[in-house]
């Protein structure tokens, strides 16, 4: 009854789990991590194929992180950035991050970076910021928030709200006013029979556009989305979907703001998702890989128009509230100056690219298997949509846990992954090679026959 197992059932509470399963089942202890592989309680190695939470991208033991944090926290453990304050990690960090992320207009780079602890926190700060832009320039009516269901941006208060997932609502009296959900653009779900992609493209620019203009463009301060939504499923936007969203949020002076926390740092073969998918934001926020999820570190970025905004209501305001304890912790900067050297030195987008046709390949061959509606993805995030009918792409009935079946049944032959509503999802270390795809592949496609 001492054994950590009991002990956990008897202390822990376990955030995005169901709680009653959890006092029969028990936690999965693990113990170590060694590459792309997490060693558990009991010596089993398992590849963890969700990167932790699509955040792990340098795998499990990169030593150079380690001894970052521990040269940072021997030099200088803490200050804070409030006040005036700074050190040399948090300046350098801020320096690359601004001149490596994509603003507002071709070749244009954010401006300035403002430090948190969390993606959540980042959004949070995202539309905080959104609300004293607009009281900057004289439109602090400008406030509303449009987001996307199925949209993950985090879990406090305002970034849950900006979530488009019904459960992460239910019960804790969300979304907050003002925060406005449009279609998801997953053509394989939510497009129309006989529908074109381009049409389907077409529909979702035109509901955006009549909920502007239904709300009054003058009440709308901004859009946020993921360039590839995760949590929702791996949703990869239909070509040109960004584009004719752009042109809509530019006609109504609504900002964009571009969810990084997954997209980031070459998940998708590209640095960001937005040099994927042809996103100009007027913020960006980032976190997960950008310290390989060594130290919790996130970033607000913003555009140069942005920032001009902040320094005329700080001046009126006397000062910019805003600001957490631990954002611009040294050691985080530290660690992550230390990823992005290792991005650098490694090339890992080009590593992405060379290894992600192998995982995505290897997917779509198992789109012929009677369980399998839809494979989707880019760069090394994916996911396998389960269905009950291909004909008719129904999806399982949720009582009967086909996903959670068959990452169970993964599990078994030693891969992590996360079955979530109808898909199970993939997020592997960035670090990955072939060979460890291919266990991959070979588990998932066991677990399905097993699982059919
Ligand atoms: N935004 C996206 C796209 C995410 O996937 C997540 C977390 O999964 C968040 C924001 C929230 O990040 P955090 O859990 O660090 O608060």
């Amino acid at each position: 009854l001492n054994s950590p197992f009991a002990r956990d059932i008897a202390h822990h509470i376990h955030p995005q789990t169901n709680l009653r399963l959890h006092e029969s089942e028990g936690p999965l202890l693990i113990d170590r991590g060694e590459g792309v592989y997490v060693i558990d309680a009991d010596g089993k190695r398992l590849i963890e194929g969700m990167g932790g939470m699509w955040c792990t991208s340098l795998g499990f033991s990169e030593t150079r992180l380690a001894d970052a944090a521990a040269r940072q926290m021997r030099h200088l453990p803490y200050m804070q950035v409030f006040a005036h304050r700074s050190t040399g990690p948090v300046i350098d960090l801020a320096s690359q991050l601004t001149t490596m992320a994509p603003g507002p207009s071709a070749g244009e780079c954010m401006d300035k970076a403002l430090f948190a602890c969390s993606g959540s926190e980042a959004n949070d700060t995202a539309m905080k910021l959104v609300w004293y832009y607009h009281h900057a320039i004289g439109k602090p009516e400008k406030r509303k928030i449009i987001s996307r269901r199925r949209g993950y941006h985090g879990t406090t208060i305002a970034s849950a709200s900006l979530t488009g997932l019904p459960n992460m609502h239910q019960d804790f009296n969300l979304p907050l006013t003002g925060v406005l959900h449009v279609t998801c653009p997953h053509f394989y779900r939510e497009g129309k029979p006989g529908e074109t992609e381009a049409e389907f493209v077409e529909r979702l620019a035109q509901e955006l556009e009549s909920l502007i203009l239904a709300e009054g463009p003058e009440t709308i301060g901004a859009f946020i989305a993921e360039p590839v939504m995760g949590t929702g499923g791996v949703v990869v936007p239909p070509e040109g979907y960004f584009a004719r969203i752009q042109q809509v949020l530019r006609r109504h002076e609504v900002l964009m703001i571009a969810d990084e926390v997954i997209c980031g740092f070459g998940r998708t073969g590209e640095m960001w998702g937005c040099e994927r998918f042809g996103i100009q934001p007027d913020m960006l926020t980032c976190a997960k890989q950008l310290s390989s999820a060594y130290f919790p570190i996130s970033a607000t970025l913003v555009s140069r128009a942005i920032y001009e905004a902040m320094l005329v209501e700080s001046d009126k305001l006397g000062n910019f509230s805003h600001g957490f304890t631990y954002g611009g912790h040294p050691v985080g900067a530290a660690v992550a100056l230390e990823t992005l050297a290792i991005y650098r030195e490694r090339d890992i987008v080009g590593h992405v690219r060379q290894v992600s046709p192998r995982l995505l390949d290897g997917l779509r061959a198992l789109e012929s298997h009677p369980l399998v509606g839809e494979v989707r993805g880019v760069g090394l995030m994916a996911a396998v949509e389960l269905v009950q009918d291909k004909g008719t792409r129904a999806s399982f009935p949720s009582a009967r846990k086909v996903p959670g079946y068959l990452a169970a049944a993964v599990q078994r032959r030693g891969v992590l992954l996360r079955g979530r509503d109808d898909a199970l999802l993939f997020s592997p270390p960035l670090i990955i090679n072939e060979a460890e795809i291919d266990i991959i592949l070979n588990a998932v496609a066991e677990g399905l026959d097993e699982t059919l």
